[in-house]
């Protein structure tokens, strides 16, 4: 988003200085990158700028639910992180309420009896991890939340309005050589080298790979520590469905909504139109 206001900010300067553009930006895309980028600009720019926002399906993108019985159930994007600020900051602006959770308890099957579960007792679970996995899962706790801790500092960067040009520049700014190594290097590896048992890798991670991302132990370790951090315990999501974020911050930044697709983007002066779009409507 920083990135967008900087390339905004020349292109405002530029007209000014010309006088004979007039500026308005386009954002491709309704999901929650895109409405939250027009609610960005919208902060940043006033009430004055037209911020155009292009969809060529539902508002939402992959934040998106289903009917069922008259209920909504999520089909994409289900679960929030509680350390994921700005949801947080935008439910409250929007006054939405959070989810009620549904109570369960986690068991760990290993396909054909159930060899451990959870109990009432949070002394006695404790214990019977320790029992069967040693210290791996404090061991696994204290590297998610490492990796967390170092992700947050994304907040300070936005705040003073930093951008990065890649991603990997991003991932170096956050968490040096070790966050871009773990783009290299599968799961498991890691873990192992972290002291994490094969038992524990077997029984509990593959699991867990397997539910968020249909994937195996081999997938690398950075995404595998996002799949991690997405099976605690303090999770959360919108009452009726994530998407009415992006439907709400649309309609606080008052966004000009164009159901249609962007089919080519250029540079601004280079005598081609900047972007063009068709207006078939595709659902
Ligand atoms: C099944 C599933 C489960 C998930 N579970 C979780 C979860 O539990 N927690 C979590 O944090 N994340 C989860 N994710 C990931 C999360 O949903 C996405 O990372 C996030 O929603 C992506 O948002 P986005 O705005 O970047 O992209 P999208 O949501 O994909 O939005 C892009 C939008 O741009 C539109 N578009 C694309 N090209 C054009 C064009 N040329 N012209 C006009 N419009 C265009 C698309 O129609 C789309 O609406 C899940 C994803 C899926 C699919």
């Amino acid at each position: 988003q920083a990135q967008v206001i900087c390339e905004f900010t020349k292109c405002i300067m530029q007209c000014k200085k010309s006088k004979t553009f007039f500026c308005a930006p386009a954002v491709v895309g309704a999901g929650i990158g895109g409405s939250s980028t027009a609610h960005f600009l919208r902060q940043h720019f006033g009430p004055e700028v037209q911020v155009d926002v292009f969809e060529k399906g539902e508002v939402g993108g992959r934040l998106a639910t289903v009917t069922v019985n008259h209920n909504e159930y999520e089909s994409g994007g289900s679960i929030i992180h509680s350390l994921n600020l700005h949801m947080q900051e935008f439910v409250k602006q929007l006054g939405l309420k959070y989810r009620r959770n549904v109570a369960g308890k986690t068991a760990v099957f290993n396909g054909e009896e159930v060899i451990l579960e959870e109990t009432d007792w949070y002394l006695l679970d404790l214990f019977r991890l320790w029992w069967r996995y040693g210290i791996s899962f404090i061991r696994l706790q204290m590297w998610v939340e490492e990796i967390m801790e170092k992700f947050m500092r994304i907040y300070k960067y936005q705040a003073h309005g930093y951008a990065f040009s890649s991603v990997e520049e991003l991932l170096d700014s956050l968490g040096g050589s070790g966050f871009i190594n773990m783009t290299r290097r599968p799961l498991s590896d890691s873990l192992l080298e972290l002291g994490v048992s094969q038992r524990f890798i077997d029984e509990v991670i593959a699991p867990v790979m397997r539910v968020n991302y249909g994937q195996n132990v081999s997938i690398p370790a950075f995404v595998g520590a996002v799949s991690l951090a997405g099976a605690q315990n303090n999770l959360w999501a919108v009452e009726g469905g994530n998407k009415q974020v992006c439907s709400g911050l649309l309609k606080m930044a008052n966004a000009n909504l164009l159901k249609a697709q962007v089919t080519s983007i250029s540079p601004l002066h280079s005598g081609i139109p900047p972007l063009t779009f068709s207006e078939k409507r595709l659902f």
